[in-house]
């Protein structure tokens, strides 16, 4: 299953190289991490005794700056799987044109099985191990799967005092008291939004379209209030208990308050659906925002809507994605729709290494700004090259890594003629 991720990242890499009639040594060179390191992490457990557990970092690729990507705590992480997330990073930033380059880390451990003074002993051994790998200007982790602020905070204060220097721009997602950055929590969602109205304004879909959400999480039920706060009738969201519908319109805060007080959104008042049923639900604009794999091909030919916004990973199969594609579904793929994380990422690790402190509305400009410019480039090299959205994007990170890689090279060519 994990080495299936690394052989599908090379191979959606290999088909974006194909299409750009890209040279043999780029494709090389693409498809092998820049750096890859496997350590041992011993940690102390509550009962006295040490552990050891496996753990990596992969950068694939810091053409573009330095190595982008999350921390993940699982048993399941192997160092295949590490290596093809890390890829797909390096074509995620490019694709949002960031000045950063892809990477991704993992520990190979169960974290809810530990307590929180193990989990910290573990962080700190797992930071120091990679340490030499890491930087500000080399590799910058990020939360993923298990981690988050704390884990953050740990590392960027263990590295700190590795290299003896403050350097909280070791890495992102960092609470805000240890420089993280305004509008973390939300940028997900905000992105989404943002890329959401613009394609509608660009489908010619009404101000008041009808949305469809699938997930109530961070990223979904964020995202709902704000495209209901924008206007637009979210006629229907679901948890993983089901979903509910309303034709109307739901009231979006009402649906979170009731998900907070009883514990799913199929509490509140409406028509309840099954989740099966909230894909096929008549809506101009499909979100999924839960799992990945949430819509096979089955599903895909039910759903009515004439936009999907992925703003979860991986939410459509293959299959479905063909299936869309071929009923004239746009389908904006997650490697934009869910950039918006790693765009305020990217803010958090300028804010860092300038010392500066960005206001929410500032962040929200830049967010916005950034995200506009990546859906326009995007819909222009789909129309130019008469590719599906999901295709284009990753032909355009592709295409902007490649072009970095070779005037790398370039210089460097030249330095040694010269
Ligand atoms: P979350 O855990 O906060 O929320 C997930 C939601 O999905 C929950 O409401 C859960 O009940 C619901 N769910 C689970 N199974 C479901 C099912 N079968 N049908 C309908 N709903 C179901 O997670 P999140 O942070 O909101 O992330 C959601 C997706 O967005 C994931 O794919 C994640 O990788 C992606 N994403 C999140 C971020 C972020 O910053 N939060 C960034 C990039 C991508």
């Amino acid at each position: 299953m994990t080495i299936d991720l690394h052989r599908l990242a090379l191979a959606t890499i290999d088909a974006a190289a194909d299409e750009l009639d890209l040279d043999g040594w780029v494709r090389a060179l693409l498809h092998q991490p820049e750096r890859s390191i496997a350590v041992q992490i011993p940690y102390l457990g509550d009962d006295g005794e040490i552990r050891v557990v496996p753990g990596y970092r992969v950068a694939h690729s810091t053409a573009r700056g330095p190595a982008k990507g999350g921390t993940r705590f699982h048993p399941g992480v192997t160092g295949e799987e590490v290596a093809g997330l890390a890829t797909l990073m390096s074509v995620k930033t490019a694709v949002v044109d960031l000045p950063l380059g892809g990477g991704k880390g993992g520990v190979t451990v169960d974290p809810k099985q530990l307590s929180e003074t193990e989990l910290e002993s573990l962080t700190r051994s797992y930071t120091r191990a990679i340490a030499g790998t890491i930087g500000p200007h080399i590799d910058v982790p990020a939360p993923d799967v298990n981690t988050g602020q704390r884990h953050m905070d740990w590392m960027a204060d263990e590295y700190s005092r590795v290299v003896g220097a403050p350097s909280p721009a070791v890495v992102t997602g960092k609470s805000i008291a240890a420089g993280g950055s305004l509008g973390r929590d939300t940028a997900t969602a905000a992105g989404c939004r943002t890329v959401i109205l613009a394609s509608a304004r660009r489908m010619g879909l009404p101000s008041d379209a009808r949305v469809v959400v699938q997930g109530f999480g961070n990223a979904g039920a964020n995202l709902a209030r704000m495209l209901a706060a924008d206007g637009m009738r979210v006629v229907g969201v679901s948890d993983s208990r089901g979903g509910v519908h309303d034709p109307a319109g739901l009231d979006v805060n009402a649906v979170a308050r009731t998900k907070a007080e009883h514990g799913s959104v199929t509490a509140h008042p409406g028509e309840v659906v099954t989740p099966e049923g909230l894909l096929g639900l008549d809506c101009d604009i499909l979100v999924p925002a839960a799992l990945e794999g949430a819509i096979d091909a089955e599903a895909a030919e039910t759903v009515q809507a004439r936009l999907v916004a992925e703003a979860a990973n991986g939410p459509c199969t293959a299959e479905a994605d063909v299936v869309l594609s071929d009923r004239g579904i746009a389908v904006v793929p997650d490697v934009l729709a869910s950039a918006g994380g790693v765009t305020v990422s990217c803010f958090e690790w300028q804010q860092n290494l300038h010392g500066e402190r960005w206001s929410a509305a500032e962040v929200s400009r830049q967010l916005e700004q950034r995200m506009c410019g990546a859906l326009e480039d995007l819909w222009q090299a789909a129309e130019q090259r008469g590719l599906p959205l999901r295709t284009a994007a990753t032909v355009l990170g592709v295409q902007r890594i490649a072009e970095a890689v070779g005037a790398r090279a370039h210089a460097r060519t030249s330095a040694l003629v010269s």
